[in-house]
């Protein structure tokens, strides 16, 4: 009997210590946005999953809040981020080296996934009498952050529509969390945010002061669309917002999922796995996400090419070839 005690001993210490052997933790950081958008559900909702596998796979996922698409794909480019969300029409410029990323292309940036649509969105308090983009010339305007995609979405609609922030009485640069009480307040007459709704943000807005969403449409805005394949029109349903009966018409482009080639595959197969292999979950995070689609999230949206870690897995479900 004595003798069979440090066997046993042996065996289980093998046993318990053999996962810790196997797994050596790896931190992902995932980039987002400001706390009422929705690229922070979206952070949170992916790490949420990935972390229920840490024991398995080794991963641990953080996801803060950050200044938005622009500020999350230089901090991938620069290593300071593992992943991170970003609109369509910035994920194509730092991809392609266009726009505001002219000479300074970002090649090794990867698609993961494109996530929900997000419309253009410009709030105003009622009593500005703002009903159409142009009715924003003398006002004050938050054109928002620098380093979110929302403004610099915002500059090329002014861009387009020949229009420039010397139209505005006033070009504020608050963040998303800091702009609807500032709508509140009388601060400024209308806020812009290019986010998927429903949100907490704009609901802020048009909870706490009478607010209008306002059609963004016309010449200027069918020729960015015609021309721009990131770009298509939306409207934004009546009925989700207070005082916001009627749909609105703008445009709008999609949140997409992002990563470097820099990145190991096992990483982004896990990542991708564990978002896909419980998807009903991850959609029930945000009323975003309900009409989501897997085959459409990986067709849509991204014009980097998929990394290869999500193409592993997208290979085993039969999603590609
Ligand atoms: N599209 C916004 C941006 O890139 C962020 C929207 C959100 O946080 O949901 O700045």
């Amino acid at each position: 009997m004595s003798k069979l005690k440090p066997i046993l001993m042996g065996a289980a210490f093998a046993l318990s210590a053999s996962p810790v052997l196997a797994q050596q933790e790896q931190f992902i950081t995932i980039g987002t946005g400001g706390q009422t958008g929705v690229y922070y559900v979206v952070g949170q909702s992916i790490c949420r999953l990935v972390n229920r596998q840490t024991a398995e796979t080794g991963l641990r996922c953080t996801a803060p809040a950050t200044g938005g698409s622009i500020a999350n794909i230089n901090a991938i480019k620069a290593g300071d981020m593992t992943m991170g969300v970003a609109q369509s029409d910035w994920q194509f410029h730092a991809y392609n080296g266009s726009s505001d990323y002219e000479g300074d292309a970002f090649d090794k940036l990867r698609a993961v996934f494109a996530v929900h649509p997000e419309p253009f969105t410009v709030v105003a308090r009622a009593d500005s009498e703002i009903a159409n983009f142009e009715d924003l010339k003398g006002k004050r305007v938050n054109v928002g952050n620098p380093g979110s995609g929302s403004r610099g979405t915002m500059e090329i609609v002014l861009d387009a529509m020949g229009m420039s922030m010397d139209d505005f009485s006033l070009a504020s640069e608050l963040r998303p969390a800091e702009q609807s009480a500032a709508l509140g307040d009388n601060q400024v007459d209308a806020i812009t945010y290019t986010v998927g709704h429903p949100n907490g943000s704009i609901q802020e807005a048009t909870s706490t002061v009478d607010a209008r969403l306002v059609t963004v449409a016309g010449d200027a805005i069918d020729k960015l669309v015609e021309e721009n394949p990131y770009y298509a029109k939306v409207t934004i349903p009546g009925g989700m917002y207070a005082g916001n009966d009627e749909g609105t018409e703008t445009f709008g482009v999609k949140a997409t999922f992002v990563t470097s080639s820099d990145i190991p595959e096992e990483t982004v197969y896990q990542v991708v796995k564990a978002v896909f292999d419980n998807f009903d979950r991850f959609k029930g995070l945000h009323p975003a996400f309900a009409d989501l689609e897997p085959e459409e999230m990986i067709a849509d949206g991204n014009s980097a090419p998929l990394h290869p870690g999500a193409e592993r897995y997208y290979r085993e479900q039969g999603w590609i070839e």
